[in-house]
């Protein structure tokens, strides 16, 4: 089956296998990683390869620190300005859908929220350009979100924020394609889409913005906590933090982060070309602001949206219905989709359209 999911979605087929084979015995240990302690030998060095591979991957400069935390990106939502805010009184938010949202009302418990730009009016189908940001030179920081899950959009460029600190919550974007770490203050992502199971939070912060964590901010709550203790001050989430490692090997196989982008690009293409091939379907979403990752669609007849579901699980195409807030379909196509599935997911669609348009 192609499980076609936001999230939690499909890892890679070689990476379960491998994880399969190592359950029971991790590497002549005589325990599975989920038995080991967090403290001894072994997986310390699970821990470790993990975040060099990470750092292989991505390009991470040595002035970034990784952390490995746990409660969600949605943590991160208070984190961010528990932390970053510092002495001033204020933070750039720029708003494209139900996550920046949702980013957003949580930080204005703790700080005043400028919003940079705002595409609620259109329905949050466009990235707002350069130009349309309204920045202050005197925020704490500048948040946005790359990629937008639900409404599938993603920005095609890296906001400038002339010194500012640019905050990005990359949870389904990161790994997609290779981007400029030095460009971010910080970046952030749930685990569950491309990097590995659900549990694990990954953090990646320049040095300079640790330390100046609110007094009243929680131990567990404060990015210095972690640092400073490789993510070891409590017990980490040690088997998604295990499984995320062998996503990274698995990266590193396939050419790394251009060996994605290629692929996600073609993928993407693909499928975006199927949607615009017929009025049958259509997507919402403005051209230059289409994600690689989460696509929606509508059928123009919503009234043939369960026929559509029905038939592609039948071919073994799941997960497809579209968000509760958006409707239509969406398929979530991230790295660990075979370019197979997106071929099937065509087949189908221009199947349907034929027999029903
Ligand atoms: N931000 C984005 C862009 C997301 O897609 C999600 C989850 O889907 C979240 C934040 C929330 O992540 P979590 O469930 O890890 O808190």
């Amino acid at each position: 089956k192609f499980n076609f999911s936001a999230g939690p979605a499909m890892l890679p087929t070689a990476v379960i296998e491998r994880a399969q084979q190592e359950m029971l015995d991790w590497n002549d240990s005589g325990m599975s990683v989920m038995e080991m302690s967090h403290r001894g030998k072994e997986y310390m060095s699970i821990a470790a390869k993990a975040e060099k591979d990470l750092r292989e991957v991505m390009a991470i400069p040595d002035n970034y620190k990784v952390l490995f935390l746990q409660g969600g990106a949605s943590s991160q939502f208070a984190m961010i300005p528990l932390n970053l805010m510092g002495d001033k009184t204020s933070a750039d938010y720029i708003n494209t859908g139900m996550w920046s949202k949702k980013a957003i009302a949580e930080a204005k418990r703790y700080i005043t929220v400028n919003i940079a730009a705002d595409t609620s009016e259109g329905g949050f189908t466009s990235v707002p350009t350069q130009a349309e940001l309204k920045l202050n030179s005197d925020a704490a920081y500048v948040h946005y979100t790359p990629n937008e899950t639900i409404g599938g959009v993603e920005f095609d460029y890296i906001p400038e924020t002339n010194g500012v600190p640019l905050i990005a919550d990359m949870s389904s974007t990161i790994l997609s394609r290779p981007i400029d770490v030095s460009k971010f203050g910080m970046i952030y992502a749930g685990a569950q889409k491309n990097i590995g199971p659900a549990g694990l939070t990954i953090v990646i912060i320049r040095d300079d913005l640790l330390g100046t964590a609110s007094a009243s901010c929680p131990t567990m709550f404060n990015y210095s906590t972690h640092a400073e203790n490789d993510s070891m001050y409590n017990t980490p989430a040690t088997y998604s933090w295990y499984m995320a490692g062998l996503v990274f090997e698995w990266i590193k196989e396939q050419g790394g982060l251009e060996g994605m982008a290629e692929v996600n690009k073609r993928k993407a293409d693909k499928l975006y070309a199927a949607i615009d091939a017929t009025d049958f379907y259509g997507s919402p979403v403005a051209i230059n602001g289409r994600s690689w990752m989460n696509v929606p669609f509508t059928l123009a007849d919503a009234g043939l949206d369960a026929e559509f579901l029905k038939g592609a699980a039948e071919r073994g195409l799941v997960t497809l219905k579209g968000h509760r807030s958006v409707g239509g379909m969406r398929a979530s196509i991230y790295n660990a989709m075979p370019e197979e599935g997106v071929d099937a997911l065509v087949a189908f669609m221009q199947e349907f359209a034929s027999k029903q348009g």
